[in-house]
């Protein structure tokens, strides 16, 4: 491609509205251009890139045994009602409606096509285990679109669905797809971790999340300092420390005027927020909620989700439904007496002893509180974790790192198949429901991920495979007829070989062209300057300082030996 031909769209100054280097790269490299909140249009050299990632996903997925279909963004409703996410879903799902008034979704995922697809298809166990899978753009009304395409409401996804006639099999489809996640991350040059992950609203038995490190991350990850054990903090858990050996005292209750938070209490109580435990009320639907963790704790909501059955949105209780539930402001409500639908209780709470809790009554605690004794709930783990926390697995210290989502691999199990009666015939005769897996990757997301982890002071380093062109042509001055000639030459030959060049034939400044280039971030580069006259050009790499000078029979060979070194077929 010459560059007097092509659209080029670098700025030069950074967009205010761009927050993370990624989203500012890529407009400034002219990799994408908004057109409306959390939509963006890849420009020509956003797409090649995009592109190369999807043929990457696309070779590992049939390397994997996995067949390539495509279906529509556009989905009826009545699949949706069929499994029960028609309700569920939210207002993430883009709703619309046909001429006849008939509803539909512009899929969000596509487990319910998928399955309908298989329970028509699908008849005998000799045709398992089978996977599925499409690259397609998926639409969500995300609550915060943000980050560029990192986050944004339409966004290309590689989505995957197995199908096997058993919980054995399921396991096996499942690690290839694993396997193949390791690989396609690994030849998009991305520093990854697949860690243990919350399954959400799609549900499921298990799941883990194929990570990037990356600082402007909006997942937090818990890594464990000493063994493997990796786990979103949505997921995340914590051994917990011995249980008190201290003896249970009387129950009291203490005026506290005007003490209300955990900052407040430390103070008048003279201790530190360990000692207490706080109840927080949310609200389920139609049901009031509470839930107690320790006082220096967050509370996980996802965890607090799972642990409630039914659709709804959980958000805080409001004023008055605390009122009425505790009897007393906000700020004072405690496990005793409380008179909430469902009170759930953090197992490291009710390891405590004689801790604090508000009494319910405006101004007034209970110290002394015990489990069991005073209160009881429904135990379970609601807590977040923090650095420092100890290990489920093997009690060494926890780390806390932050990281961006580019995959997400589910066992799905009978879930969907059972909901929609996508069965089969087992060698025995007898019908059985199909065992599902479903994965995930985020195409463009990935795109983003590669940049936050290649990128230096003049614009973004792609690795060789990602690279829109893998090599720039450049005469240094355009008015000399030699260094033209052979630009075009070589230019001319390393097309002849399949090689994505670009010729820099614009009149402008040398400088102005090596700034484009290098914010656009094409790996390999070849100065055709005054040395010509000597039969020498230049060599540099993008991500070097080194300049090297080569002649101008080797300099296609040259290239060639920097393509294979990075397995790069051409
Ligand atoms: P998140 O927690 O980030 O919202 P998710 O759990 O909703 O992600 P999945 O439903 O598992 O995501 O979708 C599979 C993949 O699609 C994700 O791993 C991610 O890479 C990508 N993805 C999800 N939502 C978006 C989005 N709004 N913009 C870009 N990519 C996305
Ligand atoms: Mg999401």
């Amino acid at each position: 491609m010459r560059l007097s031909n092509m659209l080029i769209s670098t700025l030069r100054e950074v967009p205010g509205e761009a927050e993370i280097i990624s989203h500012q790269l890529m407009l400034r490299a002219g990799l994408i251009r908004k057109s409306a909140t959390g939509i963006y249009t890849f420009m020509p050299t956003g797409v090649r890139v995009l592109r190369n990632v999807e043929n990457i996903v696309r070779e590992e997925m049939n390397e994997a045994g996995a067949q390539e279909l495509s279906a529509s963004a556009l989905i009826p409703a009545s699949l949706w009602q069929e499994s029960g996410r028609w309700d569920a879903y939210g207002p993430e799902m883009f709703r619309l409606k046909d001429r006849n008034g008939r509803d539909f979704c512009l899929g969000p995922t596509h487990e319910e096509i998928f399955t309908d697809l298989a329970r028509s298809e699908i008849k005998s166990y000799k045709q398992l285990p089978l996977n599925l899978y499409q690259i397609q753009m998926k639409y969500r009304d995300e609550r915060r679109p943000r980050f560029g395409v990192m986050r944004s409401r339409e966004f290309l996804m590689k989505d995957a669905y197995s199908f096997d006639k058993d919980s054995e099999g399921l396991d096996k489809s499942y690690d290839k797809m694993h396997e193949a996640y390791s690989k396609i991350f690994t030849r998009c040059g991305l520093e990854f971790s697949a860690v243990e992950a919350d399954s959400g609203a799609i549900g499921g038995s298990s799941s883990a999340e194929f990570m990037v490190k990356s600082d402007s991350g909006e997942d937090e990850i818990a890594f464990c300092s000493k063994c493997s054990y990796a786990a979103n903090t949505e997921k995340a858990t914590s051994q917990l420390s011995e249980k008190s050996s201290e003896a249970e005292k009387e129950l009291i209750k203490v005026e506290t005027p005007d003490v209300k938070t955990i900052e407040e209490l430390e103070k008048f109580f003279n201790t530190d927020s360990k000692k207490f435990a706080k109840t927080l009320i949310f609200k389920a639907g139609e049901q009031v909620i509470g839930v107690m963790v320790r006082g220096d704790r967050t509370l996980n909501e996802t965890k607090l989700t799972n642990a409630i059955e039914g659709n709804f949105e959980l958000e805080m209780a409001d004023e008055a439904t605390v009122l009425e539930v505790t009897g007393a402001e906000v700020g004072f409500a405690g496990p005793i007496g409380l008179k909430v639908d469902l009170l759930f209780v953090d197992e490291e709470v009710v390891s405590m002893k004689n801790f604090i809790v508000g009494a319910n009554e405006t101004g007034y605690h209970y110290d002394n509180v015990n489990y069991g004794r005073d209160f009881e709930g429904t135990i379970g783990d609601f807590r977040t974790v923090v650095e420092g926390d100890c290990c489920p697995k093997c009690g060494a210290p926890i780390n806390i790192r932050r990281g961006v989502e580019v995959g997400h691999i589910f066992k799905l199990g009978t879930k969907y198949s059972s909901a929609m009666g996508a069965n089969y015939l087992d060698e025995n005769g007898k019908e059985q429901p199909l065992v599902m897996g479903c994965y995930g990757i985020g195409v463009n997301r990935t795109v983003a991920a590669i940049i936050e982890q290649h990128y230096d002071e003049n614009g973004i380093t792609w690795p060789m495979e990602i690279a829109p062109y893998k090599v720039i042509v450049m005469p240094a001055n355009m008015k000399n007829e030699e260094q033209v000639a052979v630009s075009e030459k070589l230019y001319n030959e390393l097309k002849a070989n399949r090689i994505e060049v670009l010729l820099d034939d614009r009149n402008e400044r040398v400088g102005v062209k090596f700034k484009d280039l290098d914010l656009i971030g094409i790996p390999m580069r070849i100065t055709v300057g005054k040395k010509v006259t000597e039969g020498m050009v230049e060599f540099k790499l993008r991500t070097g300082n080194d300049i090297e000078e080569v002649t101008i029979e080797n300099a296609v060979e040259r290239i060639k030996a920097e393509l294979e070194k990075n397995n790069i077929r051409f």
